[in-house]
């Protein structure tokens, strides 16, 4: 599956530079296409684009032709979904199963749920002293919003992030991955075509060096950017310069708590999606599953038990549920990880290989379950981003909070217990943006969506996620 063009698309047109870089399906190791990357002067041109866009057209329109457009947007959208789902599926390896019900339903719910945010968004009349004086707010956009994505669930981001700035007004420079870069070439073209004007959303590609580029430009108004802690740590220094604002939506180390009194069959099953969803390469990863030591033997039994249903295989059959890795680098770093864990004494009780036979050249792995690891073990500690999952046991409430806890990241966090005020005693105590009570990972369009600590700042997702890129400017007026 090809995308529309293999270039940057800037203004309302490919551009191409003189240098490549290959793009791989990591299912087959096959050589999918060769993509013109952006260098400095077209990185240029895709903000100054932007900004005309904004200042001239786009930021222009009346909030009635906007929705209309964003409307029209998210019908093409709903038309062009198979095409979509395969493009993402063939570049990153994510099933098109997984993909279409989590990724590319997620840009279209969240193209049309920001259209319909446009027409209300409210001001504040603010109280005054004077008898004379009235004070009111106005929500203005920021101008041009810079948009670097991960390579995980690459439509979803268009949904959640390009969709909530053009909502709100802004223009966008999309900087993807470079491992998923084909959904971001679509949605360009499918903007143009839906009526957004020339230059209000441009598609710069290439490698982090690109994106440094981008969020460097001192005409970027905003910078939304989803990756690594590692990267982002790198952003937010380079935003400091101008003094840009952020959205950091980083990585995560999620602990999933499972007590005695839980359904346990529902919570293994979830607890084993949670897991080993996009093969683990989930920011939400449920990577850190506590149980209680009563339920332990139990509860292990259950999860390998619901993790053999999962099919590994090829990403393109409806029934699979684990792809390949993204790249043979990821593979061998998450190898290279199982193997320190067990030299460290832990116990693989499932998986810890490769699948045989069928799959030999895509970058496969088999779902694995860890048990006994000590509390300082990387894999407790660090993102793999694998799918591999530690199980490990708790004796009470405070030492299951006390561990769920100690973690640099704070994205999410899940408790399964039919004891409702211990559910939301725990929900208090424990340190992430977003918590499950006897479910995992679920993200509804609505929802705020964002990390605590070092799993970023700023939210995604309904109000919530358009109010990122509005900014209010107070209006005093003296009547005297
Ligand atoms: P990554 O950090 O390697 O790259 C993400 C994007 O940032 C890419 O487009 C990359 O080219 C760009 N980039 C990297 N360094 C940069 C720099 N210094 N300046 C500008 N751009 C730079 O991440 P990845 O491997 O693509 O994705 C996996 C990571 O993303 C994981 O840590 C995962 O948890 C995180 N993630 C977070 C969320 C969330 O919403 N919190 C969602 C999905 C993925």
């Amino acid at each position: 599956m090809l995308p529309p063009h293999t270039a940057s698309f800037v203004n309302g047109k490919p551009i191409e530079s003189d240098t490549c870089f290959t793009c791989e399906n990591p299912a087959t190791q096959e050589t999918i296409c060769e993509l013109s990357s952006a260098n400095g002067s077209i990185v240029d041109l895709a903000v100054k684009s932007a900004g005309i866009a904004y200042e001239e057209t786009w930021g222009k329109y009346s909030i009635g032709k906007r929705q209309k457009v964003l409307e029209n947007l998210a019908a093409m959208i709903r038309e062009n979904k198979d095409e979509l789902i395969k493009l993402e599926s063939t570049e990153n390896g994510v099933p098109i199963t997984i993909v279409e019900k989590f990724s590319v339903a997620a840009l279209e719910k969240n193209i049309s749920h920001f259209a319909s945010w446009i027409d209300k968004i409210t001001s504040d009349v603010i109280p005054v002293t004077s008898a004379t004086g009235f004070d009111f707010t106005l929500k203005e956009p920021f101008g041009v919003a810079a948009i670097i994505t991960a390579y995980n669930t690459p439509s979803l981001f268009l949904g959640s992030k390009a969709g909530a700035a053009l909502a709100a007004g802004n223009s966008v420079v999309i900087k993807p991955s470079p491992l998923a870069s084909f959904p971001a070439l679509k949605f360009a073209q499918l903007a143009k075509e839906a009526g957004l004007p020339d230059g209000t959303v441009n598609v710069i590609l290439g490698d982090h060096k690109v994106g440094s580029d981008l969020i460097s430009n001192k005409s970027v108004d905003i910078i939304s950017f989803t990756g690594s802690a590692f990267a982002g740590k790198q952003v937010a220094n380079a935003a400091n310069k101008y003094l840009t604002p952020t959205i950091l939506e980083l990585g995560g180390k999620s602990p999933n708590l499972i007590f005695p009194d839980a359904n346990l069959d529902s919570a293994a099953f979830q607890s084993a999606i949670g897991a080993f969803a996009l093969t683990g390469q989930a920011c939400v990863a449920g990577s850190r599953i506590y149980v209680h030591e009563e339920i332990y033997d139990q509860l292990v039994d259950k999860l390998i038990a619901m993790t053999k249903l999962l099919k590994v295989g090829d990403p393109a059959e409806k029934q699979t549920v684990l792809g390949p890795l993204i790249t043979q680098s990821h593979l061998n770093k998450v190898t290279s990880t199982v193997y320190d864990a067990v030299q460290k004494g832990g116990n693989i009780v499932l998986g810890g290989d490769r699948p045989t036979s069928e799959l030999p050249l895509g970058y496969f792995f088999n779902p694995t379950i860890i048990t006994g690891l000590k509390e300082s073990d990387r894999i407790l500690k660090d993102e793999i981003f694998g799918p591999i999952v530690a199980v490990q046991k708790f004796r009470d409430e405070d030492e299951a909070v006390r561990l769920a806890n100690d973690t640099k990241y704070g994205l999410g966090a899940a408790v399964w217990t039919k004891d409702i005020s211990r559910a939301l005693r725990i929900s208090r105590q424990l340190r992430a943006g977003m918590i499950w009570i006897n479910a995992y990972g679920v993200v509804p369009h609505t929802a705020p969506f964002g990390g605590f600590k070092q799993s970023g700042h700023g939210k995604e997702g309904g109000k919530y996620g358009i109010e990122m890129y509005l900014q209010s400017k107070n209006i005093y007026v003296d009547a005297n």
